[in-house]
This record gives structure tokens, sequence and C-alpha cells, in this order.
């Protein structure tokens, strides 16, 4: 891995007890990379930290010792990722996988295994008391343990990665197979305490409270730099770990970020707002129309063009046309931002269209004859080698404006508002989701949802949320998932804020249930927690303070109105924009 050698023996030993594992193999890694097990001790620590000061100076101790691909993966694997998120690689290991490879390791059944999955409600702890099990009953039947005897390799985290970043490269029929002897032989060399974050991180689910904001801080203490600068980096690079390589490589190397094509940056999101506040604070802002389609980001670098997905994913294949559309437009490397819809007979379709074209894998050129793909841009990030997004909105326009001769989204400035409020009946009148204003002196700010873009729709409330469990049905539901636990986010940790069981005909409780059946984590009674991947948007009459669920809220009358395959479970709605929600709601009321 990239050869990073440390120097002297024992850079972990602050940790002090370690697991007991074949001395001979210890010797061979330990004075030379983070050995997985001084991950998994990191993470056991960080475990039982409740306060973020505390968390966030051990994270440091720990980030200062590592050098290259070591503080790559550590940076990834302590906040629960594999990959980058610009990383085209995507892990494909569900629980059944999972199950499958713990099953072929032990003297236990399938049903065992996911049986005390269900037991402890936590994959890794169940996995961990597994192995642990293993480990006596061998014990006692020769009198050593034939897990270390199993042993042929030390685990570190560069060669863990290796094997993960393997696993994501399979495609094809024998792939599955392929994974499982991978994570079989993973799970081998793996001590208990070991196996409990392995199982948990091929889960991307670390459950240890590492959120993207500790570790930017992390970062930021362990090598001396200004934490504006270390999210400045993350938000151009979208990669912590290589924020933190650069950290540590000094602050003129983390002030030279530029954003690259082919490595998507994370999509600048909006708010709620209303014109006349919008007006009353900024005076003349841009006004667009939004549009109800798929979000995309256009990467073109010479004559290679590629397109993402709001997710990140590449789309290319999917939406030939676009790119096509797109590379007319422009003859220039750049990077835009837009939203694609499709349109039939001069008006736009529902939004389930688009997505479906984006998703679509076969038969592409018919679906191209049935319906229109219009692309919108609205912003530029990058222009012949140029990263642009710390240039204000206005700035941006002006480039986007002499990048493209066609696509632009059209805009209205304006501190007018009844002249903002004819573009938004008129968005509306030509069968568009409603408004979008954009404050003129915003930078662009990948990932941040923030008040410098507010979204004005009209109809109710409604917030993205992951789904997180479900309960079956009764009835003629019993065969599906009847209500799903939802939860908002908040520094990486998941938290439920209410159920939803209306809003859904029958074809959507089939297709959600199609879509979740093979990501169920563990069972209890009739409930069941998920793997969290799939994003609902929900409406609601009001937010409530409630002590029922972790995030402290509850919604009234939540209303499923759509799932949002488009969405990840970092666009999701967080703890912060709640309580926000909730304190404008209040203050309606009282005022
Ligand atoms: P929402 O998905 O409700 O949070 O609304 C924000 C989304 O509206 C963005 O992520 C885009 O996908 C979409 N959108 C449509 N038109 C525009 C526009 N003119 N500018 C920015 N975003 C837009």
């Amino acid at each position: 891995m990239g050869g990073d050698v440390k120097s002297s023996a024992g850079i972990f030993a602050f940790h002090g007890k370690r697991e007991s594992l074949s001395p001979s193999v210890e010797r061979i890694t330990w004075e030379r990379i983070m050995n997985f097990l001084d991950f998994a001790l990191t993470c056991e620590r960080l475990e039982r930290i409740s306060g973020r000061i505390e968390m966030t100076q051990q994270l440091s101790d720990v980030l200062s010792r590592l050098d290259g691909d070591d503080l790559r993966h550590f940076v990834h694997f302590v906040t629960g990722k594999i990959f980058p998120d610009w990383s085209p690689f995507k892990l494909g290991i569900g629980p059944n996988l999972l199950y499958d490879a713990i099953t072929l390791i032990v003297d236990a059944t399938r049903a065992d295994v996911i049986g005390e999955i269900n037991r402890r409600g936590d994959v890794g702890l169940a996995v961990q008391s597994i192995l642990e099990q293993k480990k006596v009953g061998k014990k006692s039947q020769k009198g050593s343990t034939i897990q270390t005897a199993l042993f042929s390799r030390q685990l570190d985290i560069g060669s863990v990665y290796d094997d993960l970043e393997r696993c994501a490269r399979l495609e094809g029929r024998s792939s599955q197979s392929e994974k499982l002897s991978i994570i079989q032989n993973l799970f081998q060399n793996a001590s208990p305490l070991e196996a409990k974050y392995l199982a948990r991180l091929l889960m991307e689910d670390l459950r240890i409270g590492v959120g993207e904001g500790t570790m930017r801080d992390a970062i930021a203490l362990a090598f001396s730099v200004d934490p504006t600068l270390v999210e400045h980096a993350y938000q151009a690079l979208n990669d912590l770990g290589e924020v933190a390589v650069l950290a540590k490589r000094g602050r003129e190397a983390l002030a030279d970020v530029h954003i690259l094509p082919f490595h998507p940056v994370k999509m600048m999101l909006a708010q709620q707002g209303s014109i006349e506040q919008a007006v009353a604070e900024n005076g003349a802002v841009a006004a667009e129309y939004k549009y109800d389609g798929s979000r995309f980001q256009f990467h073109k670098k010479g004559k290679i063009s590629r397109i993402y997905s709001r997710k990140l994913e590449e789309v290319t294949t999917a939406l030939p046309e676009v790119v096509e559309i797109l590379n007319r437009a422009t003859t220039h490397d750049v990077i835009l931002d837009g939203e694609v819809i499709a349109i039939k007979e001069g008006k736009p379709l529902p939004f389930q269209t688009v997505l479906r074209r984006f998703r679509r894998k076969y038969d592409i050129e018919a679906m191209q004859k049935e319906v229109m793909m219009q692309p919108y841009v609205f912003d530029i990030l990058y222009l012949d080698g140029t990263t642009l997004i710390d240039l204000p909105l206005r700035e941006r326009r002006m480039h986007l404006e002499s990048a493209l001769t066609s696509c632009i989204a059209p805009q209205t400035v304006s501190a007018d508002i009844s002249t903002l409020e004819e573009t938004y009946r008129r968005s509306l009148e030509d069968g568009h989701e409603g408004l979008m204003l954009k404050i003129l002196s915003s930078p662009y700010t990948p990932g941040i949802r923030g008040k410098n873009w507010l979204k004005i729709k009209p109809g109710v409330d409604t917030m993205d949320l992951a789904v997180i469990g479900a309960e079956w049905g009764e009835g003629k539901r019993a065969h599906v998932f009847g209500s799903f636990l939802l939860a908002c986010q908040d520094q990486g940790d998941l938290l439920a804020v209410g159920k939803v069981a209306t809003g859904f005909s029958e074809e959507q409780l089939l297709e959600v249930y199609d879509i979740l059946k093979d990501h169920v984590i563990s069972e209890s009674g009739k409930e069941v927690s998920l793997e969290p991947f799939l994003v609902f948007e929900v409406g609601y009459s009001e937010i409530q303070a409630s002590p029922n669920y972790e995030s402290g809220y509850a919604l009234r009358f939540p209303r499923f109105i759509r799932m949002r395959d488009d969405k990840g479970i970092s666009d999701i709605e967080t703890l912060e924009g709640i309580r926000e929600r909730f304190g404008r709601q209040s203050s309606q009321k009282t005022g």
C-alpha cells in the first residue's frame, strides 16, 4: 500500500492491551502499517466517548501518526466509508452475503447467524460474539485456538481496503461467489474484535459517531490548519481522506485545491424560503424555474464527457442524448450543474419518467424515441482548468453564458416582489415545480444546504428522510412492509423522526418491498431494521417535539409522497434543519 513505512515499533502502543493474536503474525506487520486490529481498538475507544471535543482530540492524535494511504483509508473507514464519495466504486455487499460469509467460517447454520444478529440488533456485536463462541468451542475440543491457527495473514487497513476494492471491481455472473470468498477470507483472518468492525464497515455503518464535522475538526487539530480551509478543501475534493493527506503536507497544499474533471463534486442544495424574505434580506436576487426532473453534473475534458446523477453515480450510458446535447452546447472543458427534465408534446413529464431513464441499462434507444430529455444548466464549477466555485454567482453566470451556446436555464434578476411572483406563476403554469431564488453574491458550496439557494413550491411541507426500519403490513398487506421508520441525519448518525404508513398505493408498497427485502439487517416480531440507503420524500402537517424518537421530534400526519432514489443518505434532512423548521413553525404560530 503505497510503501508508507512507519519508523518505530508500536506507534499505536497507546492502545495498551492487545488481543491475543499469534505472536509471529504480530511481528510481521506491527511495526510498519496500521493493523486492522489497531483500527478496531481505536474504534472501540471512540465508541465509548460521547463528547465531541474528546472524540476530536482522540481522533487527531491517531491522524497525526498516520501517513499516505493509511491516513486516507483510516479517515474513510472511521467515518463508515470505504471509498471517497466521488469514487465510481460501490462495494455491493448486502447483509445476505455477510451472513453467508460468517456461516461459512463457523460451525453454525445461516439461521443461527441471523438469529444472533436479530437478538443483538447489531451486526457488529453479533459477529463478534459468534466468533468468540467459535473460539471457545474449538478450544474445548482441541485445547488450542483453532481460529488463531486459521490466520494466514494479519489484516491491516491497506490490505482490507485492497480486498474491498477488488470486490467493488468484480462484475458478471460469478462476481457474487468471488465476493463471498474474499469476505470469507477476511473474516477467517479477523479476531472477534476486528470482525465486529469489519462487519459494520461492510455495512458502511460503523456506529461510533464519527461524523464528517468531527473528522474535519480532527484533521484541523492534527495538522494545525484552519478548520475553514479543511472545509473548503473538502467541498472541492469531496474526499476527506485526500484532504487529510494535503493537510499533513501543510497549509499551502491544502489551500491550493482544485476540482478535477471526472471527480464529481457534491451538489449544492436548497432550503425552503419565501420571495418576501429573500428580497427583504438581499435586495435583488436571481430567480429560475424549479424544474422537476433529476439533477445532473456534466464533466467534459477534451473529447471525453461524462454525466453523473445527484448521487454522483456515472450515468453516461443511460443518457446518451443528454450528453450529446451538452457536447453540442460547448467546446470548452467544463463541469456544469443542472436539472434534466423529460418533455412530451411541449409539457414536462412527471419526475419519475426522468428517473427511469437514469436507471435504464437496456433498450435505451427505444426510450429515447418515446420522450425527449431536456437539460437545463444553471451553474458552472470549472472552466478550462480553472475552479470557479469560489466566485460569486453573478460571475459564474457570466462564465456560464460565455461557455455555453444553449441549454442555459433562463434567469430573472430582480428585487421586485411582483416580478418574482410573476416568474413563479409562469413556472407553475408551464408545468414546473416552483421557483428557485439564488443570492447573487454567493459562492458555490458543494453539499451545503444553506440560505444561498431558496426553493419555493406550493402545497404541503415535505422532507427527505432515510428509511431505517419497517413493519410488516396486516391483512392484504401482510406480504409486504406496511409502515416505515424514518430518520434524519446528525453528524453521521441516523436519528429516528417518525413512521409513515399512509400515502402509498398497493403498487408502491410492492415496489418498495422489492427494493428493501434484501436489505433487512435484523428482525424482531413484526419489525425489521434495514440497511439505510433508501430515501422517502414525506409530507407532514407539523413538526412536534417528541420523546418517542431519538431525534427529539416527530412528524404530525406524515404522508408518503415519493421515493427519492435519486437521493442518497447524505442528502436527507439534518437534525439542525428540523430544529430550524420547528423554530420557524413555532414563531409563525406565535407571530
Ligand atoms: P429539493 O429536491 O426539493 O430539495 O429541491 C432542490 C432541487 O431542485 C435541486 O437539488 C435540483 O435538483 C432541483 N432544481 C430544479 N431546478 C433548479 C434550479 N433552477 N436551480 C437549482 N436546483 C434546481
